[in-house]
């Protein structure tokens, strides 16, 4: 039977090679945002496009380790459609996920797909892989509201 770090390992895997959302939008109505992550060579850039405070459309491109790009995909997955208030408690709660003291199971419950990441809290270099396209995210809401 697979472990859960095992699952958890599948997860990303298939994100990576499978990413969610990839593309581009036309900006405007989109806002476009990059972010690097230097100590890893990481590339991120999104497309959001906010629709009545809500996240209506995300296509997200980029290169770098498994990490990053997983992580990018899920993110894509899990915002599109929500409000923008929701996506920016989901940043909050997914980077309190990832570098929090401790690990709350109900909290990774409720993260679902996106728990995947927590293997890698093991390994600090990696927790920057792993936020980098949420911060970016934060960064493209803040441009979609100026
Ligand atoms: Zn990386």
């Amino acid at each position: 039977m697979a472990g859960l770090e095992d699952l958890y390992k599948e997860i990303i895997v298939d994100h990576y090679k499978n990413p969610r959302n990839r593309g581009t939008l036309p900006t405007p109505p989109a806002v476009e945002e990059q972010g690097t992550n230097p100590y890893c060579g990481d590339e991120v850039t999104l497309f959001v496009q906010v629709e009545d405070g809500v996240v209506a459309e995300v296509a997200v491109d980029g290169r770098g380790c498994s990490i990053s790009q997983a992580s990018l995909s899920m993110m894509s997955e899990a915002v599109k459609g929500k409000s923008v208030d929701e996506a920016r408690v989901l940043i909050e709660d997914f980077k309190g996920m990832m570098t929090g003291d401790e690990l709350a199971p109900a909290d990774v419950m409720k993260q679902g797909e996106l728990a995947a990441l927590t293997g890698v809290r093991k390994f600090p270099d990696r927790i920057k892989c792993a936020i980098l396209s949420w911060n970016t995210l934060g960064q493209a809401l803040d441009k979609s509201e100026d």
